[in-house]
Order: structure tokens, then sequence, then C-alpha cells
């Protein structure tokens, strides 16, 4: 490996005729050692780069020791190749990176917030800023500074200098690793920032293209301000204005009144799901009156699009009017098949005893105590064995012998 790896020298680099100096495995994954790359190693909240080694996809690249290893989708072997850059991840990466670059500098020389953390993620990226109240109009500021600096077009310039040369320079620095040796590499926007940084950057601020912050949240007694830079900022707009000409078409009104249809639409859903519930309860009372009436000693019903909660309120109103009668109810709907037996105070028969049996036949598992069992049932199909079962049982122990 030459000390400096193509990708310092140049980030804009997209092909490179290297030789694989060796191949390994580390946990079940095949990586090669090259004499040069053009692929970033993840690190400095920058993610790693891909690409191609001859024909094998290089998913990942990481450090190690001072080794970068290229992961590979399949084992490699040593010899001369061509490395290729995935240049689409890796300059949306450049963009994000060198943003965050200019978020930092600015929040810290206009604002007086320094940045503790950054973090780029696949669709948003986002820094972490020792600021612990941060207004509307702050963040606008800060998003109004930024893309001034993009319409100014700053050039960006990296270069390495000597740790004396470092130590007479004004670096806003998040400080060297521990244990750092030789030449220290820094990124300068000119007359904005002067940083040490071993990323990839882009030659200017103006193919940052743009900036959008999204918003922020209170973390560690600072704010993590989260926001999307570059071609993203076309591509959300875009996924949002395809949300937003659906939600029009199903709600038939325009962008200006979305918020205040939907609400109203959430409203009446309330109001009619609120409807249904005293309709429900109404249903059953009159289902429950008319079976609590029956000569029947055992009844039996069925109620559509109805669940256990339905069948519990049912038995109970059953029982209180009917304490000397047995029932099995089932239901079907939307959360599934449900089963319950009961046996008021002055029944022969035992709901805790009949209902595991009729769990049972209805391929389904219940619980209870007292005079009410009930459970959810894998099938409903063997109904009429059931109620035959509690017929039987209340027979036998109504004419014993
Ligand atoms: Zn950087």
């Amino acid at each position: 490996m030459t000390s400096i790896p193509s990708f310092e020298r140049d980030p804009y680099l997209r092909r490179l005729d290297v030789e694989v100096l060796g191949v390994g495995e580390a946990e079940g994954r095949p990586y090669a050692v090259l004499d040069d790359t053009l692929l970033y190693p993840e690190g400095g909240g920058q993610p790693a780069d891909q690409g191609r080694l001859g024909d094998i996809a290089v998913v990942d690249v990481q450090k190690v020791e001072g080794e970068i290893r290229h992961f590979l989708a399949s084992p490699g072997e040593t010899g001369a190749a061509v490395l290729l850059l995935d240049w689409q991840r890796r300059y949306d990466h450049m963009q994000q990176h060198t943003a965050q670059h200019l978020f930092s500098a600015l929040a810290l020389a206009r604002f007086g917030w320094a940045t503790r953390s950054f973090h780029l993620g696949p669709e948003t990226s986002d820094i972490e800023l020792d600021a612990p109240e941060l207004s509307s109009t702050q963040l606008a500021a800060l998003e109004d500074a930024a893309m001034a600096e993009i319409v100014a077009s700053r050039p960006i310039t990296t270069r390495r200098v000597s740790p004396e040369e470092y130590a007479e320079l004004d670096v806003r620095s998040r400080g060297l690793p521990d244990g750092h040796r030789g030449d220290i590499r820094l990124v300068e926007i000119e007359g904005i920032d002067l940083n040490t940084c071993g990323g990839t950057h882009l030659e200017s601020t103006g193919e940052i293209e743009a900036v959008k912050i999204l918003g922020t949240e209170r973390l560690r007694g600072g704010n993590r301000v989260r926001w999307v830079a570059g071609a993203r900022v076309r591509s959300r707009l875009a996924a949002h204005e395809a949300r937003n000409a659906e939600l029009r078409g199903l709600f038939d009104t325009d962008d200006a009144s979305l918020v205040e249809i939907a609400s109203l639409k959430l409203d009446q859903f309330g109001r009619a799901r609120r409807r249904i519930r005293q309709l429900e309860a109404e249903l059953a009372q009159a289902r429950v009156e008319s079976l609590a009436a029956s000569d029947e000693q055992v009844v039996t019903a069925h109620f559509e699009d109805a669940d256990g909660g339905f069948l519990q309120t049912a038995a109970r109103a059953f029982l209180e009017r009917a304490p000397a009668k047995a029932c099995l109810l089932t239901a079907e709907g939307g959360k599934g098949a449900f089963f319950l037996v009961a046996a008021g105070n002055a029944s022969s028969l035992d709901a805790g005893e009949l209902g595991p049996r009729i769990a049972e036949i209805f391929e389904g598992r219940g619980g209870g105590s007292g005079a009410i069992f009930q459970g959810k049932a894998g099938s409903l199909d063997r109904r009429a064995e059931a109620a035959a079962l509690l017929q039987r049982t209340a027979g036998a122990s109504s004419h014993p012998g």
C-alpha cells in the first residue's frame, strides 16, 4: 500500500489498476488487501464505499490494524485486478459529509455550538450540537447560512502538514486519535473552516447543491439536528410529492386542505366507531334477551363480525337474566374465531369443567374461572358437536340415573 491511498489523493477517481497483495477471511467473510485503493473504509461517521474488484462485488471496506480490508461477496485471488468504485453511493456520501463540515463550521463560528458527533445514514444524516436550546428561528438561520456558502461555491482543498505546522494552525478539530504519529491531514473550506479529517470531500461547496434541515431532538443536554444534502434533497422532495399526490387523490382535495380534511375524516371515523360499539351492545342485548327467554336449558348462538370481548359482554348479560341456564356462544371476525361457555350459579353445568373439552373440539385454547370459560378457536366447524356435548351433559345432570 502506498502511504496515501488513492481516495485521499483524488476522491473523484472511479477506476484503478491494483495489485491484490493478499486474501483472507474474517468471521466467514472473505477479503482482499490491495497495493492501493479507491474505496474509503468506514470511519469518521462516513460509511464504507462499495464497488467491484474484477468480477467480485466489494460489499464492505474496513481498516483493521492499519490494513484496509476489502470484504468480498466471494473469495478473490492475488494478482493484478481492476478496482471500480460505486460512484453514485460515494458521491452521495461526499455531499452529505461535506455538508456536515459546513454545518459544523457555521454552527461553531456563527452560533458557538460545537459538534459532538456526526452520523451519515442511508436516508438522513445528523450532527449532535452542543446547544441545549435550538429555536426554529436559529435552525432556519443555520440553514440559510449554509445555503449562502453553497451558492458562494467556496473551494475545498486537502493537504498534509507536519505536527509542528499543525501546532501553529488555528484548526477546528475533534482531536487526533490517541497515538497519532506523522503528518496530519487537513481539510479547508476557503474562508470558512480548517479541520482535520481523513474522509472524502467535494471540491467546492457548490457541489453540495442544497441542504434542508428536517428536525431536531434533544439528546444528552444537546440537540441532534437531522438533515439531507445534495441529490437527497430532490429525491426526498420527489417522494413527498408522490405521497402527497396519492393523499390528494384519496381525500379528493389540494395540498393546503390535506391536514384539515384528514383530521375531519379521523373525527368522523372515531364517531362511527363509537356508534358501531353502541349498536353492537344493543344488538347483543336483544339477542341475549331472546336467548334467556327460550325454554331450553342450554342455548347456543353464533355472532358474525364479533370478538371475544363481545362474547364476554353478551354472556354476562345472559347470566344475569338466566342464572339457571347455560349457553355456548361463538363468534368470528377480523380478530379470528372465539368461543365461550357460560353456566349460571343455579345451572347444573360447570363451565370450568366443560370449557377445556369444548376448547378441544374447537381446536383452540382458553381459560376462565367460575361461570365463564372462553378462548380462541382454531376452527368453529364442529359447533354442532360442541352444542351436543353441552346438551348431553345438561341432560345427564338433570336426570341422574
Ligand atoms: Zn471530512
